[in-house]
C-alpha cells in the first residue's frame, strides 16, 4: 500500500538557488555612464520546479540589502526569510512562456498551485 510521506515535498534548496546581486565597482548606466552602487540580494534565481531545468527569477520588492527593488517599474514579488529554507514568496509565481508552472514558496518549500 501507498503511502504520502510530506518530508519528501521539495524543497528550494533542492532547486540550486542563488541570490542574485547587482552593480558595483566597474558597473555603469549605458545611459549616462553613472555608477551603479553594489546591491545584494535584490532576487532570487532557482531551477524551474517542474524539472524543465529552465532558470526562474524572482525580483524582491524588498530586497535583502534593505534597500528598493532595484526595477520598481516590473512586477515584484513580497518577500519574508532571509534563507533558502525559510523563504517565503507572495504572491505565487506564475512562469510567462515556457513550462507555464505556476506554484508558491512557502517557508522554502515548492507549493503547485491546483
Ligand atoms: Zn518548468
Amino acid at each position: 500500500m501507498a503511502s504520502v510521506d510530506l518530508t519528501q515535498r521539495k524543497r528550494l534548496s533542492d532547486l540550486n538557488p542563488i541570490w542574485i546581486g547587482a552593480g558595483g565597482p566597474g558597473i555603469i548606466r549605458t545611459l549616462d555612464g553613472a555608477s551603479v552602487p553594489r546591491r545584494e540580494g535584490v532576487g532570487v534565481m532557482f531551477d524551474c520546479p517542474c524539472g524543465c531545468e529552465s532558470p526562474c527569477y524572482v525580483p524582491f520588492s524588498n530586497p535583502l540589502d534593505g534597500d528598493g527593488p532595484i526595477q520598481p517599474e516590473k512586477a515584484t514579488w513580497s518577500r519574508m526569510g532571509d534563507t533558502f529554507e525559510t523563504l517565503t514568496l507572495a504572491p505565487s509565481i506564475r512562469r510567462v512562456g515556457g513550462c507555464a508552472w505556476h506554484g508558491f514558496i512557502q517557508d522554502g518549500g515548492i507549493v503547485n498551485a491546483g
